[in-house]
C-alpha cells in the first residue's frame, strides 16, 4: 500500500515487461491503472529486450529489487532455463509468460491457459461435455488445450502439421478433456464435420489479423455455435464477423488477455485485481490507440 501523493517515488518497486518489441503492449496501461485503483506501491514499465539480452535484464531486475514481470515473444521458452523453480503450470503449457522474484528465487510461471479458462468458463458457460475445435498449435494454442482440457471439453486440434495438432491433442487430454482428436486442417470435409460437433471454434493463428480469412468450414458456423478468436487487435476479424452474421455468439481475445493479466497480477501482488479496471484500461489503450496491441500477445 502507498500514501496517497505523488507517484512512483523513489521507494516504488517495479514489475517489467519483457519482449522484442514491446512498444505496442496495452500491459503497462492495465497494470498501472489496477496499481493506482489498489494504492499499491508498484510500476509497471515495458522494456524491449533483445534476445540476446535477456540473461542480463532478468539478472539485472533481480538485484535491483524487481517484484515480477511479464514474458512475452520471443523470450516465452528462453526464459525458462533462467528460473531457478517453474510451477507445474508453466512446465505443462511449456512456455513462462509471469515471472516472480520471491524467497525460493525466481519463480517462472504461466497465466495464459488460467486467463482463458477463466473466460471461457465464467464468462461464456462452456465446459464438459461441450465440444471444441481449436485451429493452431502455436504457444497460444498450447495454453487453449489445457484451458479446455481443464474445462472437461472433447478437444479437437487442427493444425497445418498434422504431428504437432497430435503432441496438443495429447496436451489437452494429460489436462483433463473428456475425448481427444487431431486434425490436418486443410482436411475439409474432415474439419467441417468435426465443426459440426462442436459448441465452441477457437482461432488460435494469427490468421485475421491482417484480414486473412480462415480455412473455409471456420466460415460455416450456424447460431448453436460459439466462435472465440484470440486475436483482439482488429476486434473484429473475417472469421468473427462471418460467425456473427451466421447468428453464431462472436467474441474477440481481449478477455483473454484480461484474463493472463488478472492472473499474473494476482501473482505479483497476493491481491485479487480490480478486472473491470484492467478491462477498461485495455479497451482504452487498444481502441483509443489502434496500433497499440497488433504485435504482441502480451
Ligand atoms: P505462434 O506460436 O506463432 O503460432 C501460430 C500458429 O498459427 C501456428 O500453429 C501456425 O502454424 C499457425 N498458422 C499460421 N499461419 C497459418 C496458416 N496460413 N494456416 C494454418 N495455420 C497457420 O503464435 P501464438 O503466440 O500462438 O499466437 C497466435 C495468435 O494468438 C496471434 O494472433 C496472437 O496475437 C494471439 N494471442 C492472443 C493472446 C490473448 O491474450 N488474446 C495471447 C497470445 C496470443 P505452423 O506452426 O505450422 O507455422
Amino acid at each position: 500500500m502507498r500514501r496517497p501523493g505523488p507517484w512512483p517515488t523513489a521507494a516504488t518497486r517495479p514489475v517489467a515487461l519483457l519482449g522484442w518489441p514491446v512498444a505496442h503492449s496495452v500491459s503497462p496501461a492495465m497494470h498501472n491503472a489496477a496499481f493506482r485503483e489498489q494504492q499499491l506501491d508498484l510500476v509497471y514499465v515495458a522494456l524491449p529486450t533483445r534476445p540476446a539480452d535477456l540473461h542480463r535484464v532478468v539478472h539485472a531486475l533481480g538485484a535491483v529489487g524487481a517484484v515480477g514481470a511479464n514474458v512475452t515473444v520471443p523470450h516465452k521458452e528462453t526464459v525458462r532455463p533462467l528460473c531457478d523453480v517453474l510451477s507445474d503450470e508453466a512446465e505443462l503449457v511449456g512456455a513462462v509468460n509471469t515471472l516472480v522474484w520471491d524467497a525460493d528465487g525466481l519463480r517462472g510461471d504461466n497465466t495464459d491457459a488460467a486467463g482463458l479458462g477463466h473466460v471461457l468458463g465464467e464468462e461464456l458457460g462452456i465446459g464438459g461435455p461441450d465440444g471444441a475445435i481449436v485451429l493452431g498449435t502455436g504457444g497460444a494454442a498450447r495454453a487453449a488445450v489445457v484451458a479446455l482440457g481443464r474445462l472437461g471439453c472433447a478437444v479437437t486440434v487442427a493444425g497445418r502439421r498434422p504431428d504437432a495438432a497430435e503432441e496438443l491433442a495429447g496436451l489437452a487430454e494429460l489436462a483433463g478433456a473428456a475425448e481427444v482428436d487431431a486434425l490436418d486442417s486443410r482436411d475439409e470435409g474432415d474439419v467441417a464435420a468435426a465443426i459440426g460437433r462442436c459448441r465452441l471454434v477457437v482461432n488460435a493463428t494469427p490468421l485475421g489479423m491482417a484480414g486473412e480469412e480462415l480455412p473455409a468450414p471456420f466460415h460455416r458456423l450456424g447460431p448453436v455455435h460459439v466462435a472465440y478468436d484470440l486475436i483482439y487487435n482488429p476486434p473484429e476479424t473475417p472469421f468473427l464477423a462471418a460467425a456473427r452474421a451466421a447468428g453464431a455468439e462472436a467474441h474477440h481475445g481481449l478477455g483473454m488477455l484480461v484474463g493472463q493479466a488478472a492472473a499474473s497480477y494476482r501473482l505479483w501482488t497476493g491481491q485479487e485485481p480490480p478486472r473491470p479496471v484492467l478491462s477498461a484500461a485495455a479497451a482504452a489503450a487498444l481502441f483509443d490507440r489502434p496500433d497499440a496491441g497488433s504485435r504482441s500477445g502480451t
